[in-house]
């Protein structure tokens, strides 16, 4: 026997599903832009195609990102993905080895024991089928126990939260969780008839059920394990599940180079459909953990903007601090897609950059900008200078009569012309100046220049330029011997992944407690991000005391950071701790400077940002 109407709910959903990711797949790639569609296919006969299918192997099916996090979370997504493609591959070649004349229909080997109840044609392959077939069983039902149990007590696998599902997510997470013990079901009921498992199916069927009315059991069990394979595959399009098939696209495309852009485009929808809905993020977000809010997070704000449009509430709720991004396991640019989706509600119409206009920068080597919330704390941009001025740097400071912009919250709040315009006008300011290096402050700034100004000297921040200057032997410092603790900056550590100069920096002039839980890029926020409207001043400042409470030893006398906006938040939140910019503490503890008394008067004729 070779078909039965039973492995029909199964032939229908595979063929729906398979015709829609076929369809799904091309239309993706067909909407790529002409340049992208170029790079993939130049690039696709290259080795970035053979790391991209280790990368699927690795991430799709063995999940190695899930496993870093949490070892029993890795366990079950591993069990679940892994041993379901080794029962598939399994099957399929048990099928083809079995002696059969014409090509096997795809149900066939899905439901092998049912239309093959004698093995011995597979001679002595038989022994080694079963006992695997009923091996990746066992790691699979092992899996969705995990799953199940998950969802009651999400923090035994590492998650304080569990994503919150509608209703096509529930449909199709039912239906998965019943695939595997249907199928047990089935295979056991088939083993205790006629002995066809291994020591798991036929310990079920000849010990554990043999009591059961078998002969009518078995087509009943057949045909529910097939109607939930078929309606699977029906809600998989429309549900969190796409991720499966989207994820092995995105991770090819990624890896041909292919990027988010500015705006929304295909691309974006592909990351959206790519989207675990895991909850990761949800737990990973200071939102969640400092004040409680855990309905803003990506997994909530990626899920609505797929089906339709995210409230106004789902899309500022959101610090932009990308703790999420680094925490999620897929590698989806979220906060790139919240800032787009973020463009096309621009909180402000109009601004003016009409100004910038009357400003021309005086010539020198380096040019310093200190961003306006440099300009909020004056004492960084006073320390930072006298550092410059002590090595004797031949340096302009651009926007030392403030108001001068790198652009940055224009970029963010949509008006990309607005933008365009007063980048170029800097760049080209910048560039007369002759200077060869720009250097910032600001991380928030330094990425700005990084990323948008296309300029052809380094843009560096201040603590590497410091360092530079250090290791050059034009600063010296004194060991404070002072216990400190360095707070990485979001924008610094996981927007630039400058993590290393500030600490080596640092520890010329003080001794870095190692106490930091959440340091580098998995590092906390402040609390004090531009990104977000909608919290209190009291939150924000809550925020920064969860912070605290995490990094700061006892025995640290001050809190280091490298970002005016991190230094003025926590200062302004609490009591405890001092805090102080990178360049505050070394300027404190300066020993010498060679050339400080031969430049010094020569630079300090630079410093006017002249108006004109
Ligand atoms: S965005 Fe990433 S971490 Fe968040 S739910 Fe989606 S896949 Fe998981
Ligand atoms: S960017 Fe930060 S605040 Fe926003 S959702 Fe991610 S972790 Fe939360
Ligand atoms: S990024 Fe912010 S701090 Fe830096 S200059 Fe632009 S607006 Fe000012």
């Amino acid at each position: 026997m070779r078909y039965h109407p039973f492995t029909l709910p199964f032939s229908i959903g595979l063929g729906f599903i398979v015709l829609y990711i076929v369809v799904m797949w091309t239309i993706w790639i067909i909407r790529l832009s002409r340049r992208e569609q170029k790079i993939v296919w130049k690039r696709l006969f290259s080795l970035r195609t053979v790391s991209a299918i280790w990368e699927s192997i690795r991430e799709g099916l063995l999940h190695r990102n899930i496993f870093k996090r949490n070892i029993l979370l890795g366990y079950m997504h591993m069990n679940l993905a892994f041993g379901w493609f080794m029962l598939i591959v399994l099957g399929n070649l048990e099928a083809r080895l079995y002696p059969h004349g014409v090509i096997n229909p795809p149900y066939y080997p899905i439901f092998f024991e049912f239309f093959r109840h004698d093995l011995t044609p597979l001679h002595e392959y038989e022994e080694i089928f079963t006992f695997l077939m009923d091996f990746f069983l066992l790691m699979v039902i092992s899996g969705v126990s995990l799953a199940f149990f998950k969802r009651f007590r999400s923090r035994t696998l590492g998650m304080k939260r569990t994503t919150r599902h509608i209703l096509i997510d529930r449909i199709a997470i039912t239906a998965l969780w019943f695939i595997f013990p249907l199928r047990l079901f089935a295979e056991s009921v088939t083993a205790g008839l006629y002995n066809t498992g291994h020591f798991f199916t036929n310990f079920l069927g000849q010990w554990v059920i043999y009591n059961l009315p078998l002969d009518y059991l078995y087509y009943p069990a057949w045909w529910a394990y097939s109607i939930a394979l078929g309606v699977f595959f029906i809600t998989m399009p429309f549900s969190r599940y796409m991720h499966i098939p989207a994820e092995i696209l995105l991770i090819f495309l990624r890896k041909y180079g292919v990027k988010e852009k500015d705006t929304h485009s295909t691309f974006t929808k592909l990351e959206l459909s790519a989207c675990s809905r895991c909850g990761i993020c949800i737990d990973a977000c200071q939102l969640s953990t400092s004040l409680n809010i855990s309905d803003t997070q990506p997994a909530y704000f990626i899920r609505d903007l797929r089906y339709s449009q995210p409230s106004e509430r789902l899309r500022e709720t959101c610090m932009m601090c990308m703790r999420c991004l680094e925490a999620c396991p897929v590698g989806i640019e979220i906060t790139r897609i919240r800032e787009n989706e973020r463009k096309e509600y621009p909180l402000f119409t109009s601004s003016s950059y009409s100004y910038i206009n009357g400003y021309k920068y005086p010539k020198a080597k380096v040019a310093f900008f200190a961003g306006c919330m440099g300009h909020l704390t004056p004492s960084v941009i006073k320390s930072t200078l006298a550092l410059f001025d002590a090595a004797g740097v031949d340096y302009t400071f651009i926007d030392k009569n403030g108001s001068i912009c790198c652009g940055r919250p224009l970029q963010m709040n949509g008006q990309a012309d607005a933008a365009k315009q007063l980048i170029a006008k800097n760049n080209h300011l910048i560039v007369e100046s002759g200077a060869e290096v720009l250097v910032t402050s600001c991380p928030i700034c330094a990425r700005e220049f990084a990323s948008s100004y296309h300029l052809t000297i380094p843009v560096l921040h201040h603590s590497q330029y410091l360092l530079q200057l250090t290791k050059q032997n034009r600063l010296r410092f004194n060991q404070s011997g002072l216990k400190v603790t360095y707070h990485d900056p979001c924008e610094l550590s996981r927007g630039l992944n400058i993590t290393r100069e500030p600490r080596e920096l640092l520890q010329n002039a003080a001794i870095l407690s190692n106490g930091s839980k959440e340091i580098e890029s998995k590092s906390l926020c402040c609390g004090g991000s531009l990104g977000i409207t909608n919290i209190s001043m009291t939150d924000r400042y809550k925020i920064a005391n969860n912070t605290l409470d995490e990094i700061v030893t006892e025995s640290s006398s001050y809190l280091v950071t490298a970002c005016p906006m991190c230094r003025k938040t926590f200062t302004n939140a609490q009591e405890k701790i001092k805090v102080l910019d990178i360049a505050e503490i070394l300027e404190k503890n300066l020993n010498f400077a060679p050339e400080k008394a031969s430049d010094k008067v020569q630079t300090q004729a630079k410093h006017q940002a002249v108006t004109t």
